[in-house]
């Protein structure tokens, strides 16, 4: 190689040896005789002396030199005089003397500093991502990447899976997402769809007998952006046969954990993984995918207020919805701004408002026994019985100095409302433990989602989820009460993986597509090949696809996956380096027999 060591390598204990580096300039100090250069590589900087009294020519070619110019330089190792040790910097010791050195190309100023993670425009960042990726941030995000799916390899090879690759350019499957398209040249007006997942192929290797799938897996998905969302993404695809979910749990609980701990030590995580079902995160976080770092759990007060005249409670109790709230600890001297912005998150969720019951302290108030209810501030407070709100107040537990925050109407909105405030609060009062990985467990979830606007059931995960043994007679009769051998894997707020264990008959396959509402031409079209498969001796199986971009933004504690990744798109799923996507030839597009419609 062109150089004898990497630039993160070298300490005291290499004083005097001759060595040889290469990488880029990414600090220049001239100290009027001396000239410093930070020489940086992807291991990390070393310090280089150039004196013009030791070596005239190097020195004056080191004048020339200008931040992320690519050289080679060959010097002595030695131990920097004492007292200008750098503690920050792992090669802090040592500096180099420069005997030679070669400049292997310039560069032009970049459009950021590299050395610097100062923000700015993230367009411009993308534009040039292979400099931004120079930066320290992004190239540790990038390796640790590295690092993590090499363990998800290692891990799972010793356990007995097989790593298979499955097409690309394959035929829809669906997801619940948009398919991205692939016209096809040959077969005119027809297309390939992207995977979504490899769903269909990973349950098509199980009844080939592989037993012990993964992949690397890329998908795709067509949907509206957001910041943990990419048009292209990475799932840890697998799949197993002749198992249950205990097995697919105790196995991602157990790879979780082992990763954590050998990868990022420095991250805490809950051991063993908590475990809770559909039905009772929703009741206790209103989410399926709550961040149980801290509580602030939901309280449904409904059964308090049935014969409240207050109208808000009363017409929402009327028309069969509820009135839940959260409870702030030490919030109740919120300032009217502070409680309407957190009413404007209320109305964004589609609320009309807000109710408020500040307990303010004082005057000798411990407890409830002890509240004096003037001391509660509410527009709601003077339709309350005091024993009502005594109530409310011990369901919440709460304190004097608390402030509770209710909403009322359908259940769905309150617990929208109720969740999206209990992520803002838990920001707020920063509840939310910094690295530390909260996982958790959600099993039990209904098979089907009712589609009001289609009237029709959709599947709460996808179509090959089986029903819970004991629910299949509810089929037909009561689809909605179904419950799936669905499980997710949550973790600080975000959904990081679902999975189940499937359906592995045909005629069970069919009956669900039926309740999802498929005409019978449909299925055949769609999925005859796979119906056909399950008769050929399909033996039992699940898995679970956790989300690598997801993962590594939890773990490098990133706002977005945009930075885990190296080549994202932008919100608007543009790649603004290469310009994807792009306008194709006149040529391209007759060959591939399409016409543009501009509307
Ligand atoms: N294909 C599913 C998904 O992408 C995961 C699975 O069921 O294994 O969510």
């Amino acid at each position: 190689m062109l150089k004898t060591h990497n630039c993160g390598e070298l300490r005291s204990s290499h004083s005097g040896q001759s060595v040889t580096l290469a990488g880029w300039v990414h600090r220049r100090r001239d100290h009027g005789g001396l000239i410093f250069i930070d020489l940086r590589d992807r291991e990390g900087i070393t310090q280089v002396v150039f004196n013009p009294e030791l070596s005239s020519s190097p020195h004056s070619i080191a004048t020339d030199l200008r931040n992320e110019f690519v050289i080679q330089i060959i010097g002595k190792v030695k131990k920097r005089p004492s007292g200008t040790e750098n503690s920050k910097l792992p090669t802090g010791e040592i500096e180099i003397i420069a005997s030679e050195i070669k400049i292997y190309n310039a560069s032009k100023t970049p459009p950021f500093y590299i050395n610097e993670e100062v923000d700015v425009d993230e367009s411009l960042l993308l534009r040039y991502r292979y400099l931004q990726l120079r930066r320290a941030k992004l190239r540790d995000n990038m390796l640790l990447r590295h690092r993590v799916i090499k363990f998800m390899r290692d891990f799972l090879d010793e356990r007995g899976f097989v790593e298979i690759e499955t097409p690309i350019m394959i035929k829809s499957t669906p997801e619940g997402a948009r398919d991205y398209l692939v016209p096809s040249r040959v077969h005119p007006g027809q297309f390939y769809a992207l995977p979504q997942s490899p769903q269909q192929l990973k349950q098509l290797l199980m009844v080939a007998g592989f037993e012990k799938y993964y992949q690397i897996a890329r998908c795709f998905r067509d949907e509206d952006q957001r910041a943990d969302r990419q048009p292209e993404f990475t799932q840890l695809d697998l799949e197993m046969s002749f198992v249950d979910e205990e097995d697919i749990l105790g196995l991602l609980e157990e790879m979780f954990t082992s990763l954590i701990e050998t990868v990022t030590p420095g991250i805490r995580l809950t051991k063993p993984f908590p475990r809770m079902t559909y039905a009772e995160v929703m009741d206790r976080y209103g989410t399926d995918k709550p961040d149980i770092r801290f509580g602030l759990e939901i309280k449904d007060i409904s059964a308090i207020l049935t014969d409240s005249e207050f109208a808000v409670f009363k017409s929402a109790l009327q028309n069969k919805g509820t009135v839940r709230g959260i409870c702030l600890p030490g919030c109740a001297n919120y300032s009217h701004k502070q409680i309407e912005e957190l009413t404007e998150i209320a109305r964004n969720c589609g609320a009309k408002g807000l109710i408020s019951m500040a307990w303010t302290a004082g005057d000798g108030q411990q407890d409830i026994n002890s509240l004096q209810i003037e001391k509660i501030k509410s527009v709601a407070a003077k339709y309350l019985k005091a024993e009502q709100i005594k109530e409310i107040l011990a369901v919440f537990k709460a304190s004097p100095g608390d402030l509770v925050l209710v909403a009322a109407g359908d259940r769905g909105l309150v617990n929208k409302i109720l969740d999206e405030l209990r992520r803002e609060m838990g920001k707020r009062l920063n509840l939310c433990a910094p690295n530390f990985m909260s996982f958790l467990f959600i099993t039990d979830f209904p098979l089907f989602d009712w589609n009001e606007e289609r009237k029709m059931w959709d599947s709460t995960h996808h179509p090959f989820t089986a029903p819970f043994e004991a629910d299949i007679p509810l089929l037909e009769a009561d689809p909605g009460k179904v419950r799936a051998r669905h499980y997710d894997i949550v973790c600080n707020g975000y959904e990081l993986s679902s999975g189940s264990i499937r359906i592995h008959n045909r005629a069970l396959q069919e009956k669900v597509f039926n309740i999802l509402g498929y005409e019978k031409q449909d299925v055949e079209a769609k999925f005859g090949n796979f119906l056909e498969a399950l008769e050929y001796g399909a033996p039992p199986h699940g898995g679970i696809a956790p989300g690598i971009d997801r993962l590594l933004m939890l773990l490098t504690n990133s706002k977005t996956i945009r930075d885990v990744m190296a080549f994202p798109k932008n919100q608007a799923a543009s790649d603004l380096m290469t310009d994807a996507p792009s306008a194709i030839s006149d040529q391209q597009l007759k060959e591939l027999h399409l016409r543009i419609i501009h509307d």
